[in-house]
């Protein structure tokens, strides 16, 4: 379990998943629920990025096609996820944050629930303008120490060049975060990811989010979800 300023509502295990294109907010409303309500963030980016650093065969196979913009196979990704979900600390639940991307991901991942009795407790779709998304992208960098997200315009630490979180002074920036890959990472997105909105709506599963708003009133809405379908 983790989470400091974690409370106890959850009643059963959660399996959410934020669906979204490149800078949504899904990372950062991620890190938000974890601290609140002790779920665990399972992004496969950081997976594959952890993966591409750490030389694996799969991170080989990964690198170029993350640099592109495209998505990485189906085959790759599902192997990294089942790995991941088979920790002890997502048992409390998990925010499944850039996954599923594809209808082949989304099928797999109800057959890998239905195997271990769970089901998924909300899809929830932050609705952005695509317009917007290359600013946020383009400005995002992150603490190199513990993770948090900060933006350029967006969201700058309290104090400038210290991380809120962890007093760290290091932050990097993704090698993919720039206005030409984010291009065929949208579209990518449309191709692939956003036919899963229709998906979760036939199940019954699927929220919607106006993403456009502030980071705390998402916070909020996604807070209160959260809430509702875990109670
Ligand atoms: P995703 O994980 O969906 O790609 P992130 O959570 O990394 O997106 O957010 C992308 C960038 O936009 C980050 O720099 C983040 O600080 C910033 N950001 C996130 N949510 C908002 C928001 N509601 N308004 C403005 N900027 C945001
Ligand atoms: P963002 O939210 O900004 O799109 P991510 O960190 O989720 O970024 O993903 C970065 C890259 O990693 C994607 O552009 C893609 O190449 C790869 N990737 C991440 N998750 C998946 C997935 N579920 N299926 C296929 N490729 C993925
Ligand atoms: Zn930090």
């Amino acid at each position: 379990m983790t989470g400091a300023a974690m409370n106890d509502t959850l009643t059963k295990a959660a399996v959410l998943i934020l669906l979204g294109p490149p800078g949504a907010g899904k990372g950062t409303q991620a890190r938000m629920l974890e601290e609140t309500f002790g779920l665990v963030q399972l992004s496969t980016g950081d997976l594959l990025r952890a993966a591409v650093a750490a030389g694996t065969e799969a991170g080989l196979a990964a690198k170029s096609v993350m640099e592109a913009g495209g998505l990485v196979s189906d085959e790759i990704v599902l192997a990294i996820l089942k790995d991941r979900m088979a920790e002890p600390d997502t048992a409390r639940g998990v925010i499944l944050d850039g996954f599923p991307r594809t209808p082949g991901q989304a099928e797999a991942l109800d057959a890998l629930l239905a195997e271990q009795g769970l089901a998924i407790s909300a899809a929830i779709s932050m609705e952005v303008d695509d317009a917007a998304m290359v600013a946020r992208v383009s400005g995002r960098y992150t603490c190199a120490q513990c993770g948090e997200g900060y933006h350029d315009s967006f969201k700058q630490p309290a104090v400038a060049g210290c991380c809120d979180k962890c007093g760290g002074t290091a932050f990097k920036r993704r090698a993919d975060d720039n206005a030409e890959t984010v291009g065929a990472r949208l579209t990518a997105y449309h191709a692939s990811t956003a036919p899963l909105i229709a998906y979760y709506e036939t199940r019954g599963v699927l929220r919607t989010v106006d993403g456009m708003g502030a980071i705390d009133a998402i916070a909020a809405e996604l807070g209160a979800i959260v809430g509702q379908v875990t109670a």
